[in-house]
């Protein structure tokens, strides 16, 4: 049975690029060598990084913008910590969207003032608040583009006096979008680029000499901007499996293309919950998240038979968040819209039949 992977993370990834990965760990390019067993610093991967690196910014539209693409480690989660400890000398502005969100926050408190520019947290982070003041004081504001957890998404980029980093972890290469607007971006692999591993950051070169204190190596971007990634050992299966992925993404199209396959895919699910008596959505209508479609049933008594539904037609991945509750259909670039369709018959088989 074909399985509709709409997990939210580690996540559905294209099958030809699996089948591509598995190849190269076989036998790298006709090499006779595994991708696992070569050194990171021979000619086939550092061909291999380097055309990571200017995928990643070519199809983010940024070539000569002054900008590089950077493969590093430790998720999104120790970028929390990177972008503070190396852009934050006394004042940061944060909008707060959800739990991540609210985990770089936290450890951007360790290193100076953190300004909550924003909140949705009292009510539960189901909508994107808009409309807020930015201080010309702050050394930069951060943002979360995607909110995987709550299924809420930024929609229009806000004007800012000062740098704009954003967590993009799961919604980057999801859409057309102005990337030039934001001064550093990173992104946690495993959502909507590749495999675990590798945190994609995009950091233009005018942000690396910000701060005074001193910066361990590891931590420091001008430490992997000046070694092109390669300062240690990189991730070698995460950043070969993440460029075929991005390859696939330039041959889908771009960005273009495959935003609006995700837009069509978004509107067939969230058109169903707003129609079917069964379920409600959770997010904010106007800020619902294109990658992460949050939903309950009206009546949770229908969870034993709905759930029996899906299970049965293959759906995989759709329980919600422990935060949220009810159902999270993930719908990442590899998901194909049948398998969204798949998934909308089973809401309205529960629907006809309960
Ligand atoms: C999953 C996720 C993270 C955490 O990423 P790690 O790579 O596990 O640290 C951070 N931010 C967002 C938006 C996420 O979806």
């Amino acid at each position: 049975m074909k399985i509709h992977n709409f997990s939210a993370g580690p996540s559905i990834l294209p099958q030809e690029v699996m089948q591509q990965a598995a190849a190269a760990v076989q036998n790298l390019d006709n090499s006779g060598l595994s991708l696992l067993e070569i050194s990171h610093r021979s000619k086939a991967f550092v061909a291999v990084m380097d055309e990571a690196c200017e995928t990643a910014i070519r199809l983010t539209g940024l070539e000569n913008k002054g900008y590089k693409a950077l493969f590093l480690q430790g998720g999104a989660s120790l970028q929390f910590l990177m972008v503070a400890y190396n852009l934050l000398e006394n004042k940061a502005g944060y909008v707060n969207t959800g739990t991540w969100s609210s985990n770089a926050i936290k450890e951007a408190k360790a290193l100076g003032t953190v300004v909550e520019l924003a909140s949705s947290k009292e009510q539960n982070f189901n909508y994107i608040p808009k409309g807020f003041d930015i201080p010309s004081d702050l050394d930069y504001v951060h943002l979360t583009t995607n909110n995987t957890i709550f299924g809420t998404q930024l929609k229009t980029i806000p004007e800012t006096p000062v740098p704009l980093t954003a967590d993009m972890s799961s919604d980057i290469f999801s859409r057309e979008w102005d990337y030039s607007k934001f001064d550093l971006f990173y992104a946690g692999a495993q959502k909507n680029m590749g495999p675990a591993g590798t945190t994609l950051v995009i950091i233009k070169e005018a942000l690396l000499d910000k701060v005074s204190r001193h910066i361990p190596s590891m931590l420091k971007y001008k430490t992997h901007w000046e070694k092109d990634s390669m300062f240690n050992t990189p991730p070698v299966f995460a950043v070969y499996t993440s460029l075929l992925n991005l390859r696939w993404v330039e041959a889908q199209g771009g960005l273009k293309a495959l935003g609006a396959k995700n837009a069509a895919k978004a509107s067939l699910i969230y058109d169903e919950i707003d129609r079917n008596s069964k379920f409600e959505g959770f997010a904010a209508v106007e800020d619902r998240s294109a990658m992460n479609a949050t939903f309950n049933l009206v009546n949770p008594d229908d969870a034993e038979a709905f759930d029996k539904i899906w299970n049965a037609a293959g759906v995989s991945g759709l329980k919600g968040h422990r935060s949220v509750g009810g159902y999270r259909a993930s719908m990442y670039n590899a998901l194909s819209i049948d398998s969204v369709q798949v998934l909308v018959d089973c809401m309205q088989t529960l629907e006809e039949n309960y």
